[in-house]
């Protein structure tokens, strides 16, 4: 237990002039009241108000708040009057005490108005002194640190649930951020505690696993510094476990994906040297433009000052790191409690006034308001700056997270609405659907009966209900796909074999061959068929049975026969894992190997691969596309046209052909042009194996003499 003379000590250090009388009173007199009283834990009642003053001397605070603070449980828990108080220790301690006190008491029965009265007393407390609410605070953090002792899961839970309703947003907004993230830390294990368990063994493991990556990132850190002379202090951390999890929840995301778990701080003496280290960093690691924040030059309204940049860091991952000033620092961690001088009388700064003036205005305003939650609302605006509020055109009030967009906004209303929106109306102007929704805008969804959900949604949707829809919906468009892609290559193989499967589907033999396959449905094994999780032969083997031996010996024998025939039936290409389905090349594009590609669906003739981005396969429908790449054996040659330019074209023709030649690719065609100018122009479609091919060739043409230019032509139309 921590003594007096323990919290003396330190008063003294930072405030040697401080009156420790009315401490030493104070301590005695609260001794007094309590005696007798014992905590949960056992320990006398004495040790929490100890507790309690020891952590606002810990935030510097005067003599009068942690006399008060000695205090501030006597006029609730004791004989002890408010006048008593005022006759001992003075006016201003009384008024404090009795704050705090009132504070304590709702008369609320349901627990949204208790939310609602909490917040607007909190608030009125804060504008009336704001050590009141400081003490309250104190008083919190020591009553979850010893949360452990209530015998009651329901009633821990209920309190760790206040305490992030109220107390650890009203810590933020006051920028004390230690106390919030304590405050959620612990909230966080008793309200979800099988979270919290499963949140700290995957961090305890990635910090086995990442300390020598950390040991890495610093040394860089450190090495860049030194080299830029600066003197810098480098601390890398863990995220709160509370932080991750709400990242995970917001966007949806396993724990490996959330790349931030470690944030790393470069602490400087001064503001510029804070921008030369950013300039140094990012001219080691790139650094990625949208996240860059200077709240620096931009300060946040809670006065948390900081450069926050993400870059791509040694490993080609997201590192974060926080660059501020030694004070800075120490505001981000104390917020308002480090501009609350001790010393009497002390101005306070511009930051700070306008803090006040956020609470004042706020108070000012409350007859304005009808009632608890109307008030709520509005403090809620403030307190939880990771919602907004938006309206529907009929009025209703509906909470998004920020940036959320008119899509997030469809889905809360309705799936069909979401899978249907193709536009949106923010205040009466058309919007993009990627638009960021604010506070206080009115949405109106603008539908089309029969349209479908975008992929791309789930580049800018913010909600959790949004994005699963996407998926879900993602999911069973693939499955259709799957099936068509499916039934072709069935249909096609059965051909091959003078079989017919429609015929077999339709005699419902099929659904024999689907049970031994393991699958419900005769759909469901035609679309895995498309999966590319086995072959159509596969499926043909089991369903006739008999054609299998003839089927190898047929094989053995052609492969003999031709024995060059196999080069040519391996086209090179994947669709889905799978490569015995009938593929054919674009003639408008001409894809080579390492060109990115996408299959397009052509009924009855299977697979047509395009080049990424060429102009035919965007004017195609979306279902009929599927994802296909190239197979790593690829032995064919494929057509590629390059177009040369030179100065002059005497005896050019020859020396490019012998180039061409020298690397073992074929001409297919070639053609001259001549200019007026005397400039020569050549056009050339060779056989080439892959990309690295044609590059290699392209620059040994460079090579040749009086050839001023080189470029791969893709016809797009
Ligand atoms: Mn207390």
């Amino acid at each position: 237990m921590i003594r007096i003379t323990d919290i003396l000590d330190k008063i003294y250090e930072y405030n040697p002039g401080g009156d420790s009388d009315i401490i030493d009173r104070a301590y005695i007199y609260s001794a007094r009241v309590h005696d007798g009283q014992v905590r949960l834990s056992g320990e006398p009642y004495l040790s929490h108000p100890l507790e309690v003053a020891s952590i606002l001397a810990d935030m510097r605070l005067d003599v009068e708040s942690i006399a008060a603070a000695l205090l501030h449980d006597v006029i609730e828990d004791t004989p002890a009057t408010r006048e008593d108080i005022e006759e001992m220790f003075g006016p201003g301690v009384a008024h404090i005490v009795s704050g705090v006190t009132k504070l304590s008491v709702l008369p609320f029965s349901t627990k949204i108005a208790q939310q609602a009265e909490s917040l607007r007393k909190m608030i009125l407390a804060m504008a009336d002194d704001i050590r009141v609410v400081l003490i309250k605070l104190a008083d919190r953090i020591h009553n979850m640190r010893t949360l452990k002792y209530h015998r009651s899961p329901e009633k821990q839970a209920a309190i760790a649930q206040e305490t992030l309703d109220i107390y650890a947003p009203i810590a933020a907004r006051l920028g004390i951020f230690w106390m919030k993230y304590e405050l959620e830390e612990i909230a966080f294990y008793y309200t979800l505690r099988d979270e919290y368990e499963r949140i700290d063994a995957l961090v305890n493991k990635a910090r086995d696993e990442k300390e020598d990556y950390i040991k890495e990132v610093n040394a860089k850190l450190q090495g860049k510094m030194k080299e830029m002379g600066l003197d810098a202090e480098i601390k890398g951390r863990y995220k709160q476990h509370y932080s991750i999890y709400q990242k995970m929840i917001s966007q949806n995301l396993e724990f490996n994906e959330v790349y931030d778990i470690i944030a790393f701080r470069i602490i400087l003496d001064t503001v510029p040297q804070c921008y030369a280290a950013m300039g140094a960093i990012h001219s080691m690691w790139k650094p990625i433009y949208y996240k860059i924040k200077d709240y620096i030059g931009n300060p946040k309204p809670n006065m948390y000052q900081s450069i926050h940049t993400t870059v791509v860091g040694p490993k080609g991952e997201r590192v974060e790191i926080q660059i501020r000033t030694r004070d800075m620092d120490q505001i981000a961690e104390s917020g308002i409690a480090a501009h609350w001088s001790y010393k009497e009388g002390a101005k306070i700064d511009e930051s700070t006034g306008q803090l006040f003036a956020w609470i004042r205005n706020l108070v000012e305003n409350q007859e304005n308001y009808n009632d608890p939650d109307e008030f709520l609302e509005n403090v809620r605006i403030d307190l939880y700056p990771d919602e907004i509020y938006v309206f529907t055109p009929l009025g209703e009030i509906r909470t998004l997270p920020k940036k959320a967009t008119p899509v997030d906004f469809a889905y809360m209303i309705h799936t069909e609405v979401g899978a249907e929106c193709t536009g949106a109306k923010v205040n009466g102007k058309i919007v993009p659907l990627t638009h960021h929704l604010k506070t206080g805008d009115t949405i109106e969804i603008i539908t089309t009966k029969g349209h479908t959900p975008s992929t791309d949604w789930l580049n800018f949707v913010k909600t959790v209900k949004a994005r699963t829809k996407i998926r879900a919906w993602i999911n069973t468009r693939e499955k259709e796909r799957s099936y068509s892609l499916g039934r072709e290559m069935c249909e096609k193989t059965f051909r091959k074999k003078n079989q017919n499967f429609n015929a077999l589907v339709k005699s419902g033999e099929i659904k024999k061959v689907a049970d031994t396959f393991g699958f419900k449905t005769v759909d469901d094994l035609i679309a895995h068929v498309g999966f590319g999780k086995f072959t159509p032969l596969q499926l043909l083997n089991k369903a006739l049975p008999e054609l299998e031996k003839p089927e190898a010996k047929e094989g053995g024998l052609l492969q003999k026969l031709v024995g060059r025939r196999k080069k040519k039936d391996s086209t090179g290409i994947i669709v889905k894992g799978l490569n015995d389905i009938l593929v054919k090349f674009s003639k408008c594009c001409n894809p080579l190997p390492g060109d990115p590609i996408i299959g397009y669906i052509t009924q009855g003739q299977g697979v047509t691969i395009h080049r990424k981005g060429c102009l035919n396969v965007m004017k195609m429908s979306n279902e009929r596309q599927i994802e296909v790449q190239w197979s790593d054996d690829f032995t064919e040659s494929y057509p590629a046209s390059i177009k040369i330019r030179t100065d002059d074209r005497f005896g050019l023709l020859a020396d490019i052909a012998s180039v061409i030649s020298k690397h073992k690719s074929n001409i297919l065609n070639a053609r001259t042009e001549t200019q007026e100018t005397g400039l020569g122009l050549f056009y050339f479609t060779i056989l080439v194996e892959s990309t690295t091919q044609l590059r290699t060739i392209m620059s040994d043409i460079r090579k040749v003499k009086k050839v001023t230019d080189v470029k791969r032509i893709i016809r797009t139309e």
